[in-house]
């Protein structure tokens, strides 16, 4: 690491005004206060109120969804909405194996097994040639199902998810679960505000799944969504994650384990908060990426990952992309003793050992590309 890669570092403490910079901060004002605040002193803070509709119907306007049902985090909300989905017990989700693991986590909840794929360079996301590829070596269609030939299991649905903001291809995924009879489920946990071929991620699937963690565009403190056209999922939806509770007014009536997945009211203000300020923080986003760019091009062996085609990206986080010149943990190490926080992107799902058994196809762009990626601080900067 030389005097190029200091300053830069120096560059980032002075946008930031900050002697370390965080990854990732909530950026909240007057707004959030006000909203909380109300609760407060309606006393309307739990699990039921104004805000939790309010946000549901935000949330469907803003992704332009028919229904969105608010939980308490991303991870419940993928949970159930590959329950929803259809996915059951001792049957195969495809998913990337480069993700955070709450998508690996979600099926195996179900009882179902997380089968690992490929990502493109392009994307960071889920590779649809490899993918096809993959299905036509190991997959058979019998009675409108598809098969896996070497478990025996039905591979029930697809969950693609949208790394750092950056959407998959989602048509090609389309046109693959038609051909191959899968469910498209999206883990957009990552993506509010990022589009592909100008529609909003997460309203390409069947059903899928947002997260406003603290880390997140925008936070609820803890929470996340399910989002869906079909009416009927969503009520079901609803329906069990408010504890499957049979409306009346006195009487408590269960017609099925539910689950207690609410988000409260306290934390819906906030979300309704957030919402608002989504444009800005989008714009705040891109000339951050702006900004980085400038700042990387005396830098050698690194580049600025971009949008990929027909991606309209949230940047999320924002990321380096070492060449093999740069050690990755050298790196990591360098910038956070020197004030910048950064991170690696997950270790891949199939190096752990809980999953290091489950059905998985070629992942060596993958593993390429874990050593490759560092992310930087992006908590869109704030008007002084
Ligand atoms: C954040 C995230 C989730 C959900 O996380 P929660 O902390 O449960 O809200 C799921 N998948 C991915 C890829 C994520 O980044």
């Amino acid at each position: 690491m030389n005097t190029q890669w200091l300053e830069f570092t120096s560059l980032i403490k002075e946008h930031y005004k900050k002697d370390f910079v965080p990854l990732h901060e909530p950026t909240f004002n007057s707004k959030e206060l006000e909203y909380v605040t109300e609760c407060i002193e309606t006393g309307w803070i739990s699990s039921v109120g104004a805000y939790v509709t309010r946000f549901e119907e935000d949330l469907a306007r803003f992704t332009g969804v028919k229904r969105a049902v608010a939980v308490m985090n991303g991870t419940a909300a993928l949970h159930i909405a590959l329950k929803v989905a259809g996915v059951q017990e001792n049957e195969e989700v495809f998913m990337p194996s480069l993700t955070f693991i709450a998508t690996a986590n979600a099926a195996s909840y179900l009882g179902a097994v997380p089968h690992f794929l490929d990502v493109s360079e392009k994307t960071l996301g889920l590779d649809p040639q490899k993918l096809e590829a993959h299905i036509l070596a190991i997959g058979e269609v019998k009675r409108n199902q598809l098969f896996n030939k070497e478990t025996g299991r039905v591979i029930r649905a697809v969950v693609p998810m949208h790394t750092f903001g950056h959407s998959v291809e989602l048509e090609e995924l389309q046109l693959i679960c038609e051909k191959y009879h899968l469910v498209l489920v999206e883990d957009a946990a990552e993506s509010l505000g990022s589009y592909y071929k100008g529609k909003h991620t997460g309203s390409f699937g069947k059903i899928s799944a947002l997260s406003f963690n603290g880390n997140k565009i925008i936070t609820t403190g803890g929470g996340g969504a399910i989002l869906t056209d079909d009416e009927e999922l969503a009520n079901y939806a609803k329906h069990i994650t408010t504890t499957a509770k049979v409306p009346h007014r006195w009487e408590y009536e269960h017609d099925e384990i539910g689950y207690n997945y609410r988000l409260p009211n306290i934390n819906a203000a906030l979300g309704c908060a957030q919402l608002e300020k989504m444009p800005e923080f989008i714009e705040e986003k891109r000339k951050l990426t702006a900004f980085y760019e400038e700042l990387i091009a005396p830098l050698e062996g690194v580049m600025l990952f971009k949008e990929p085609e027909h991606s309209t990206s949230n940047y999320w986080l924002q990321t380096l992309m070492l060449d093999d010149s740069l050690k990755r943990d050298e790196v990591l190490t360098f910038l956070n003793e020197n004030g910048v926080m950064s991170r690696p992107i997950w270790t891949p799902m199939h190096e752990l050992k809980l999953y290091a058994q489950m059905p998985k196809a070629d992942l060596s762009t993958t593993g390429r590309l874990n050593q490759k990626i560092i992310n930087i601080p992006s908590t869109p900067v704030k008007e002084v």
